[in-house]
């Protein structure tokens, strides 16, 4: 048997976690860059964030109304109503001039700070002000105790406190801490950069004419959309003819460039199966080239000059799930995230589930929630070579080895990939 033939039939299968562990060992992070915070959103912090001062870092009114000394206004309701001296106007932005005392208040807005000496702010709906002889009075209506509608200092947040952990990813909540306090540019890993080959003298490209026996390439662009939606910056290169010397070639040039290679097609045990061959000649050395799940059997990986290359079936069903278990991760740890693998949870299948497998399968599947529960259908066809579910899955069912198949309601796990 030469090289090529054991690579193709004398395969030694791995589990998905084994598989995951193999690659994991070779992630690194990439390197610390500086960027503008509006430029920052889904990227991940480099470093730790703590406050360098409270929030709020004044005594601030929560309403617009008149802050008062509430025991002045005990015995205050709308038959009785407690009668106030107006001393000043606070805008918000500005700084109170005067102490309010017993019998004074000052009229503020939300968000301004409230005065030295009051202790409670009272709405505007609960006054009538008044006017006598150039003073300004305020008839307050009602009652309230001390500390109403005042958010104290540190209120919010304490002088010195973690507010987010290296590795958070910046969505809407960690943007609009990272701006309330002053950081203008962010330090954050830089986008993993991904080089996407599909390989098969089949392939067209997307501006192509259909021809007699040929298809469009659609996974390099499935691909990159994946690479963008798991925070990597994606590099679609020209899709590659069945021809080992010009794959090996391309993807040698490739790895000095990129932090992660994938490809797709050519890992099975076709006469042409390109990658196969690389593999059985390439100096890099071979991760793995059978995994125990469906679809994908033949995804394999190797590390070629320090770099990861990972070859995925090109079935475009294949693809897609073999991106979402090993690429996705990768990319995700190689970006900062230190949990980079998607969380399991559970669902009820909708559906009766025929087909047992030697392997366990990772079904394309779309979720909803009927009477306050999660089930789960697959997403559409599920045979590999069919692409158009691909766009309705949001998780991919997880259905263990063995067995006959499944029944509806069926309690199954379940990895969310939106
Ligand atoms: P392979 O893994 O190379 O044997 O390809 C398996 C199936 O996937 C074949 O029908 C290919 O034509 C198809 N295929 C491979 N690469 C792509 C691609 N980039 N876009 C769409 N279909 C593909
Ligand atoms: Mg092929």
């Amino acid at each position: 048997m030469n090289s090529d033939t054991k690579l193709k039939f004398g395969r030694k299968v791995i589990s998905v976690e084994e598989a995951r562990s193999l690659l994991y060992d070779y992630v690194k992070h990439t390197e610390i860059e500086s960027v503008p915070l509006s430029c920052a959103f889904g990227r991940r912090l480099s470093v730790d964030i703590y406050a360098d001062h409270p929030v709020p870092h004044f005594r601030r009114s929560g309403v617009d109304g008149y802050a008062v000394c509430s025991k002045d206004i005990e015995q205050a309701s709308p038959e009785d109503p407690v009668v106030l001296r107006v001393i000043e106007r606070i805008p918000s932005g500005t700084v109170p001039q005067q102490t309010v005392k017993s019998g004074m208040t000052a009229r503020i807005m939300t968000g301004a700070p409230v005065p030295d000496g009051a202790d409670a702010v009272v709405m505007l709906e609960m006054t009538d002000s008044q006017q006598d002889g150039g003073m300004s009075y305020v008839s307050i209506k009602k009652n309230i105790p001390a500390a109403s509608n005042i958010t104290p200092i540190a209120g919010e947040i304490g002088l010195g406190d973690l507010l987010l952990e290296q590795g958070t990813q910046i969505g809407p909540g960690e943007a609009a801490i990272l701006a309330t306090f002053g950081y203008s540019d962010v330090s954050v890993y830089r986008k993993p950069r991904v080089a996407i080959f599909s390989t098969g003298s089949e392939l067209l490209n997307v501006e192509e004419l259909l021809q007699p026996g040929r298809i469009r390439n659609s996974n390099s662009y499935m691909l990159a959309a994946q690479v963008e939606a798991a925070g990597g910056s994606s590099v679609i290169m020209q899709a590659l003819s069945d021809d080992v010397a010009q794959v090996e070639t391309a993807l040698q040039e490739a790895l000095t460039k990129v932090d992660l290679v994938l490809t797709s097609g050519g890992v099975s045990v076709g006469d042409y199966d390109v990658l196969v061959d690389v593999f059985g000649r390439f100096e890099g050395k071979l991760l793995f080239n059978k995994v125990a799940m469906r679809p994908g059997t033949p995804t394999s990986a190797a590390v070629w000059n320090n770099r990861l290359l990972l070859a995925l079936s090109g079935n475009p069903g294949a693809s897609f799930v073999g991106f979402e278990l090993f690429a996705k991760p990768l990319i995700r740890a190689m970006a900062g995230c230190h949990s980079p693998y998607p969380e399991a949870i559970t669902a009820y299948l909708d559906v009766d589930y025929d087909k047992g497998s030697a392997y366990p399968r990772y079904v394309r599947g779309m979720t909803h929630v009927e009477n306050g529960c999660l089930r789960v259908k697959p997403s559409g066809i599920d045979k590999s070579s069919i692409m158009v579910s691909i766009k309705n899955a949001d998780c991919l069912i997880y259905l263990p080895a063995g067995g006959k198949g499944f029944k509806r309601d069926t309690n199954v796990i379940i990895f969310p990939i939106k």
